[in-house]
């Protein structure tokens, strides 16, 4: 047995067989042989590489497609070529050459400085990996899962989850990522236990196929485990098991403070099955949806009428509860390589969320339309803009819609404007101004995440940052306190739905300071709302 610890980024446990994923190695089980024949195996490998690319993309989403079109013209780059050419000639194996040209040529990109390089070389490392795994007959699609397992990978992307079938994704343990991160982010809304941060070694291919004990809530890892820590994994899943049981009691009990004020607990989605899942599990309404995971999706694109099919599909699966969508926040965190988006220094403060509209008009613009005849086939919903920190931002984003909305009115297609607008406080500017914002909306959703990062200067990414990364801390909580007396005062509504929504000790400090409403990963429901009930009635 081998123990490791790893931190602890979506809680849950489970015993399971390990499913390695790794993108970082080369294969160096055959002979090499002549330098012409090595390069004659080359070429054929990137011959099978690029029809393999191909036939992806006749399934993919119209984004995806992008990113693989760019795999098939980076595999005829001339450059990169001669790199890996020049290895063979000097008596290198094909597998090796092409991985000691990919590392040359990925770390010549990242180390520009620029973030939109930097994610390109992870597309071009994807298809050269892919024409590795063929020069060393090993098996391409990665994520294709056939039996329940834990994925134990280097790092795993956003577009990775959405060809991951989550029946047998029993947890994920990543040497890269972080808790904020968004595959981790999407973990945590489908209750899936993930660990990140692991020593590298885990990732030996030997361990392929052993079993693993994981444990979410504390970082443990257990490769091969005895007999006894299998047993004491059996206990505490049952203890697991019969805690949720006890916590689905609480499906549709509700809490309030000592003085009998209800708190709502709502759930944080990315499509239809979460939210669905969200509210069986007694969810009060569902307080996010990401809609920038349409860039992610398998399912869904882009286009208006699957932008359509998304929305409604999402209304009809919270079943007549509040839900509120969030217009697409994009870069930063969330990056997207597909939009071609202008290179920055510091995304973070770049532009990110609304920002975008300025150089994406039409991607918000189709988006405004599928979301108001959404609303107007299925019923009212909310929509929040994200990363609001000026007045102007809202008000054009607002012309915006106008001009949408009086379009669709005009030709018919829409009968009512039945969309309800709010925006995200995550940047301390919206909330030392959110009694001006207030005027244009009906509702605030504070965004700890980003509000946390913000405040404290401490990028949500950077572990070593996370000690000063704290959504309880005094800071952030008088910047709540001020929005929600901006909200009381205006008449708006006003929830939090970052991920410290579901932290006990700091869920606590916001309904003391008038939040009476906490959105949050769907599986981390039931358990806040216990230990709430708890509390106040012992009080
Ligand atoms: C937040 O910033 O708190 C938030 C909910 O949004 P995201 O994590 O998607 O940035
Ligand atoms: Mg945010």
């Amino acid at each position: 047995m081998v123990k490791y610890v790893g931190t602890p980024a979506s809680g849950g446990l489970t015993l399971a067989k390990i499913k390695i994923v790794n993108r970082r190695i080369a294969g160096f089980k055959r002979v090499v042989l002549a330098p012409h024949r090595e390069k004659a195996l080359f070429n054929a490998a990137v011959i099978l590489a690029k029809d393999e690319i191909k036939t992806l993309m006749e399934h993919a989403s119209a984004q995806h497609q992008d990113i693989l079109n760019f795999q098939v013209v980076m595999l005829d780059d001339e450059g990169l070529r001669n790199l890996i050419l020049s290895q063979i000639e000097e008596q290198v194996g094909a597998a090796r050459a092409v991985e000691l040209a990919m590392e040359e040529y990925c770390d010549r990109m990242k180390n520009v400085g620029d973030e939109y390089l930097a994610q390109r070389a992870s597309d071009i490392r994807d298809a050269l990996t892919r024409v590795i795994d063929i020069l060393d007959g090993r098996n391409r699609e990665r994520f294709v899962l056939t039996e329940p397992c834990i994925i134990v990978a280097d790092e795993i992307l956003p577009s990775d989850l959405a060809v991951i079938d989550r029946k047998f994704a029993m947890g994920f343990i990543t040497e890269g990522g972080s808790y904020h991160n968004h595959a981790n982010i999407i973990a945590r809304t489908t209750g899936t236990p993930s660990v990140c941060g692991v020593d590298s070694e885990i990732l030996n291919p030997l361990n392929d196929g052993k079993m693993v004990a994981m444990d979410g809530y504390t970082g443990e890892v257990f490769v091969a485990p005895t007999e006894e820590i299998t047993a004491i994994f059996h206990h505490k899943m049952s203890l697991e098991h019969r805690q949720s049981v006890k916590q689905q009691q609480l499906r549709d009990a509700v809490v309030r403070t000592a003085k009998g004020e209800e708190i709502a607990i709502y759930a944080n989605c990315n499509d239809p099955k979460d939210i669905a899942l969200a509210i069986n599990n007694g969810a009060q309404g569902i307080g996010l949806v990401r809609s920038e995971i349409l860039f992610m999706s398998t399912t869904y694109n882009l286009t208006l009428p699957s932008q359509i099919r998304f929305y409604t599909e999402c209304i009809r699966a919270a079943k007549g509860h509040e839900i509120t969508i969030r217009t697409f926040d994009i870069g930063a965190d969330k990056p997207l390589e597909n939009l071609n988006l202008e290179k920055e220094p510091n995304p973070a403060l770049g532009m990110r969320g609304v920002r975008l509209m300025y150089s994406q008009p039409q991607l918000f613009e189709t988006q405004i339309e599928a979301l108001l005849v959404s609303a107007d086939r299925c019923g009212k919903i909310n929509v929040m803009i994200p990363m609001v920190c000026v007045e102007n931002d809202i008000a054009d984003y607002f012309e915006m819609v106008e001009r949408v909305k009086e379009r669709l009115f005009k030709e018919g297609t829409i009968s009512r404007d039945n969309i309800c607008w709010g925006i995200m406080i995550e940047t301390p500017s919206a909330a030392l101004i959110s009694e001006e914002l207030a005027k244009y909306v009906n509702f605030f959703s504070i965004g700890t995440n980003d509000l946390t990062q913000y405040v404290l200067a401490a990028d949500r990414i950077n572990t070593n940052a996370a000690r000063y990364y704290n959504p309880a801390h005094p800071a952030v909580v008088k910047l709540i306190e001020m929005t929600v007396a901006s909200a009381e005062k205006y008449g708006l509504k006003v929830s939090v739905c970052g991920e410290s929504a579901a932290d006990f000790e700091s869920a606590k400090i916001y309904i003391d300071k008038g939040v009476r409403c906490l959105s949050m990963a769907q599986n981390a429901m039931l358990a806040i709302k216990e230990r709430l009930i708890d509390e106040f009635s012992a009080l």
